[in-house]
């Protein structure tokens, strides 16, 4: 299949050669008219994935009273930003300031929300509209107060770099034409990266979150300076490791990531280690990696379905606990262990809802 997109990322090659996997992302999610996310709404049962707020209203009720007891840690500052990087429909932020009217009533949160998708900001603006929320393109722009951050599978789709280990040391896998000129296929660039010191194995492929860092250390000297926390929840890996985690989606099936660019999800697995090492070295207080199983539980996911079920009819608890198992389950088929939860914050606060106490 021939998408605009594809045309115009053939043309890039030809005139200058392969590309990395960060532009080839960057060009697949965010191009300005063809990008996956500027075009369409991804999400739901018509859409290529589900997230967990799509699946339950307990994930963003749960999520609105962990920012209600770390604004009580915080000391309850009145000028709270409360932010949201990538908030797809807007159904967390909707489900979390639900509860937390009723966890902190006196709190009036100034909304920001980090989106780059018009598609997704229209949903947003529907279900979020009363709240007044302020948009941004990207993180640069908020400004400087006490802040609590949400992103939930936001990290696992900003671009990245891929290395392969060889004899003569790390070489870039680019994206460039296949022998037949026409499909996109994978290669290497022709000399090592020297900047690349890391040691492996033979064939082995690194990750290099360069996006997700950057982001992660720009957060990290917010909340360090103006105080506050930012919780990242998404699929990942506690370990750092090799291998490739890189995926496209589409229609809920995984498809090859060369064949239609702009057509399907990309991602990565989060690698947690190096999100939580950029954060601690600009002096943010880290809480985690925890299982998404353990944080829900922690914050009270089993009552909160049992309070729901009480005013239920018998197929809505059905369906009440068939979400809560599937938030839980730590099977392949769950979210339970795949999908991970990790904040970091200013070092006045030691200790996170639902999160073992920070490591400095
Ligand atoms: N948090 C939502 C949506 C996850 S999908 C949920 O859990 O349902 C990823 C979200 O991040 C989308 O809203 C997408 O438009 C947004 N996004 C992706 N790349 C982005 C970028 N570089 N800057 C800002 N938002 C981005």
């Amino acid at each position: 299949m021939t998408t605009t997109l594809l045309a115009e990322i053939r043309d890039e090659i030809l005139a200058s050669g392969p590309i990395g996997l960060d532009r080839y992302m960057g060009l697949c999610l965010g191009h300005p008219v063809h990008g996956y996310y500027r075009t369409r709404d991804p999400l739901g049962a018509r859409g290529d994935f589900v997230t967990a707020p799509e699946i339950s209203q307990m994930f963003g009720e749960l999520i609105g009273i962990w920012i209600a007891a770390t604004w009580a840690a915080m000391g309850a500052p009145n000028d709270l930003l409360l932010v949201e990087l990538g908030p797809g429909r807007g159904t967390l932020m909707q489900d979390a300031l639900r509860a937390l009217a009723r966890a902190a009533p006196t709190l009036r949160p100034a909304l920001h929300l980090v989106e780059t998708s018009p598609v997704l900001r229209a949903e947003q603006e529907r279900r979020l509209g009363d709240a007044s929320p302020v948009w941004h393109d990207s993180i640069a722009t908020l400004p400087a107060a006490p802040m609590i951050v949400v992103a939930n599978e936001f990290f696992d789709a900003l671009p990245v770099r891929q290395f392969q280990r060889a004899e003569r040391g790390w070489f870039e896998r680019l994206v460039g034409l296949a022998p037949d000129g026409n499909a996109l296929a994978f290669g290497l660039a022709a000399e090592p990266d020297t900047r690349i010191t890391a040691s492996g194995p033979n064939g082995v492929l690194m990750t290099l979150p360069g996006a997700a860092l950057a982001c992660v250390r720009a957060l990290a000297r917010r909340v360090v300076a103006d105080r506050g926390a930012v919780l990242a929840i998404d699929y990942g890996h506690v370990r750092p490791g090799f291998g490739d985690s890189l995926q496209a989606v589409r229609g809920h099936a995984f498809v090859p990531p060369l064949t239609a660019p702009g057509e399907a999800d990309l991602t990565t697995h989060v690698d947690f280690a190096a999100l939580g090492r950029a954060a601690t070295s600009e002096g943010a207080a880290l809480h985690g990696p925890v299982d998404q199983r353990d944080f829900l539980l922690a914050l009270g996911l089993r009552e909160r379905a049992e309070r729901l079920g009480r005013d239920a009819s018998p197929a809505q608890r059905d369906a009440i606990t068939a979400a809560a198992t599937r938030l839980t389950d730590p099977s392949r088929r769950g979210m339970g262990s795949l999908f991970k939860a990790m904040a970091f914050s200013d070092s006045a606060l030691t200790a996170l809802p639902g999160l073992p106490p920070a490591k400095p």
